[in-house]
């Protein structure tokens, strides 16, 4: 028998251990374990709450999950009540699959005046992140901006703009439609280094806002090239760029007081305000010959006292775990971080990718593990049984898959109509509804 653990209960983690079921069968115990009670990581607090299709992805994940040779240990923060040094006495392998929690900064001055966040807290905070419940974004401006124009600057953007009816039938947290609800907000501009063809923002969300109650987005057609350039893009992005086009050519409807702007060749220089942000100064750019961007001397200001940075992540680095600090995530080669621990998903390829890519990750790094330690083989290590005792000793209480159904069943029973779930946003709710508090 082989023991795994893997930490990090998101799509990454839940791949790998599926991954490594499939190469093991009955002969591994494989345990997954996460700093929170529930599981999925960015399928819960990251992944929009009004693309709720997307979110029925964990349904594959619940299947692991419940399958024989796979248990949840919830409720256990590796680095801070276990280390990674501890948990590989104890298991064969251990593959970190912790995510990329942390939003990148931005560089620029001012950026830590009131009113600047990262969108991990903002995407937090209307997910439901019990680190972000208190993050109260300031709402009563009537101009925001969202720095970045990759597909979570869309979704902020979108939060934003959408009206409370639009909710309907998501899982976005109460204290977030509310606040939303009451905002001030009419004008979000979406600020990005670089021209359309830049964009990292696919179809589907992008054609989105053409359908808004009470947004319109508005683009200027002269920061296009010739159409004919489109030609050369690959299929999906010339789709982002033929619905930017509709966007530039249509007025943006009067009849909706809201606003969402398409400010390319932008680029943020600082954040400047009395005691808050205020507002954005901004350099005009082009291309350069490398398609980069280059400034260009003109400055302008961008009216903005909300300004979310959706400009990436990081991974939070882990004690003994060697980490590239350029990268934001754990240094490996192709999966393999040293002998018998191993990193997946935005831990070893840092934040890009969609929720599919994380798959042939898992399945990569599963093989490389049978490869060292065949199926069949096996060792005589303490695995659950010693993790368990060993947090019994630190008055660290896990919880299992049981505890999150638990939980999933009161948050479903607490759900306003219409609404999937009615998630808690704090860690003790979790505790409290386990009766562990
Ligand atoms: C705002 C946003 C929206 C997105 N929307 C989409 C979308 O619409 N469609 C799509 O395909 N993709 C989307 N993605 C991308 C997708 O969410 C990621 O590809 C995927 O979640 C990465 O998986 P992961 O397992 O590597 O990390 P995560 O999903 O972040 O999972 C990491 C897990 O590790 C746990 N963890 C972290 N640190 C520790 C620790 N020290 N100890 C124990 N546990 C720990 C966390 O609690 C978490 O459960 C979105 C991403 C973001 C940020």
């Amino acid at each position: 028998m082989r023991h795994f653990a893997v930490v990090g209960s998101g799509p990454a983690g839940f791949y790998t251990a599926e991954a490594l079921e499939k190469a093991y069968g009955d002969r591994a115990r494989i345990d997954i374990l996460d700093r929170y009670p529930v599981p999925y990581g960015l399928i819960r607090f990251g992944v929009a709450p009004d693309h709720q299709s997307l979110k029925a992805v964990s349904k594959r994940y619940d299947k692991t999950a419940e399958s024989a040779g796979v248990d949840f240990i919830g409720n256990v923060a590796v680095g801070h009540d276990v280390s990674v040094a501890e948990l590989l006495d104890l298991y064969d392998a251990v593959i970190l699959a912790v995510g990329s929690p942390h939003s990148r900064k931005l560089g620029i001055p001012g950026e830590d005046l009131p009113g600047v966040i990262g969108s991990s807290e903002f995407v937090g905070w209307y997910n439901g992140h019990p680190d972000y419940a208190d993050l109260d974004p300031p709402l009563s401006g009537t101009h925001a901006a969202v720095i970045g124009n990759g597909n979570v600057a869309l979704d902020c953007a979108r939060i934003l703009s959408k009206t409370r009816g639009e909710f309907d039938g998501s899982d976005i947290v109460n204290h977030a439609i509310d606040a939303l609800d009451a905002s001030a907000i009419r004008t979000v501009t979406i600020l990005g280094r670089r021209g359309p063809h830049q964009i990292a923002m696919t179809p589907k969300e992008l054609g989105e806002l053409g359908h808004l109650d009470a947004a319109s987005p508005q683009v200027d057609i002269a920061d296009f090239p010739p159409v004919e350039a489109d030609d050369a893009l690959e299929p999906g992005q010339r789709k982002s760029i033929s619905i930017l086009r509709e966007f530039a050519a249509t007025p943006p409807d009067a009849a909706k007081p809201k606003r969402m702007v398409f400010d390319f060749f932008a680029k943020p220089l600082r954040i400047e305000g009395d005691g808050k942000a205020e507002k954005i100064v901004v350099e005009r750019t082009e291309l350069d010959e490398k398609g980069g961007a280059r400034g260009t001397g003109e400055t302008y200001e961008v009216p903005a006292s909300l300004i979310i940075s959706a400009i990436g992540y990081s991974s939070a680095p882990i004690e003994g775990v060697p980490y590239d600090d350029r990268g934001g995530k754990f240094l490996n080669e192709g999966g393999r971080i040293a002998d018998r621990l191993y990193a997946v998903g935005w831990a070893r390829r840092g934040p890009s990718g969609t929720i599919g890519t994380n798959r042939p990750d898992g399945y990569e790094v599963a093989d490389l593990v049978a490869a060292a330690m065949p199926p069949g083989s096996s060792s005589d290590r303490q695995a659950a049984e010693g993790l368990k005792s060993l947090l019994s000793s630190r008055g660290v209480m896990p919880t299992d898959y049981d505890d999150w159904r638990k939980i999933e069943e009161t948050e479903t029973a607490n759900a306003r109509p219409g609404s999937p779930r009615e998630k808690f946003v704090r860690h003790d709710h979790w505790l409290e509804t386990l009766g562990r508090k």
